[in-house]
């Protein structure tokens, strides 16, 4: 992926940073959306917890590189499907940085492939993590989160308006995170929570990798042509952290290119 940096693409050294003296927490913050936007949240002022799930050395790497910018990180394993080791990153979060205002749900798996030959196996491990974990995840979190709380979820294109052949259970997970989201709205509005889904198209990580065929073809379904970069779903996370996302509830945000217009 495009390297990012703590204060790179930001505005945050030109102003009061936004986000100062809030905390953060963001699932899969090790690698591709999850690491741009934890540097992201962090250079506007964020104090920012990180989990991850086999990756130690990334997390260490993004944690030293808050660290360096003059921010606060902690970085913590936990597997996303894993209800106990979801529920102590939120109070160890807590216990940390003193509270919580911010979940970004954002650790998630793809395993794309012809329905019929979807194992069992895949279902459990997709379901898992990319349903089970932010549920858990954002019904631990508003145990915590007060007025003006923000649950920010990273679903998929291919969930909202763009089906493609071999996405039926990546999909039908991602889909899941538009329920959750609509429905989080309207039940912790009344709290002054709220809870919004970004919908990225292709962008550049690990686990879409900018080259190769697969990757043409994608670009060039884009109005723009081109794929995405982390940094690029990580400052529409930070928008919707701040005040600029007061208003802005139940919503699914596209940042694709165009790829769903
Ligand atoms: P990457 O594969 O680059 O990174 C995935 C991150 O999630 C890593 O930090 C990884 O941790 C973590 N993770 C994976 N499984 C678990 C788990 N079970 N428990 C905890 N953490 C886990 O993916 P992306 O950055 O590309 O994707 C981030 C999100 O954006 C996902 O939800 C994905 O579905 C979504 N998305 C991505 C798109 C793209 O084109 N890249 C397009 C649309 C949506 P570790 O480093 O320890 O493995």
């Amino acid at each position: 992926m495009t390297a990012v940096t703590a204060t790179a693409g930001t505005t945050a050294a030109h102003g009061p940073r936004p986000l100062t003296g809030k905390v953060a927490l963001v699932t899969g913050g090790s690698r591709g959306i999850g690491e741009a936007t934890a540097l992201r949240l962090a250079a506007d002022g964020a104090a920012v917890a990180l989990t991850y799930q086999s990756r130690q050395d990334k997390a260490g790497q993004v944690v030293k590189e808050i660290e360096r910018g003059g921010g606060q990180a902690w970085a913590v394993r936990a597997d996303s499907g894993a209800a106990e080791a979801v529920r102590a990153s939120v109070t160890g979060t807590v216990e940390r940085f003193g509270r919580l205002d911010i979940l970004v749900n954002n650790a998630g798996i793809g395993v794309l492939g012809p329905f019929e030959e979807i194992s069992l196996e895949d279902v459990d491990r997709v379901l898992r993590t990319n349903v089970r974990g932010p549920f858990l995840a954002a019904q631990a979190a508003a145990a915590h989160l007060a007025e003006g709380g923000r649950i920010i979820s990273i679903g998929s294109c291919m969930a909202e308006r763009v089906a493609f052949p071999g996405g039926t259970l990546y999909a039908t997970s991602k889909a899941a995170l538009t329920g959750l989201t609509r429905t989080l709205a309207k039940e912790l509005g009344p709290r002054g929570i709220t809870a919004n889904l970004i919908t990225p198209g292709p962008i550049d990580t690990d686990m879409n990798p900018a080259d190769g065929e697969s990757a043409t073809m994608q670009a060039g379904l884009t109005a723009l042509g081109v794929y995405g970069r982390a940094w690029d779903v990580a400052a529409t996370v930070a928008h919707l952290a701040g005040e600029g996302g007061r208003y802005i509830t139940g919503a699914s945000i596209a940042v694709d290119g165009g790829f769903a217009a």
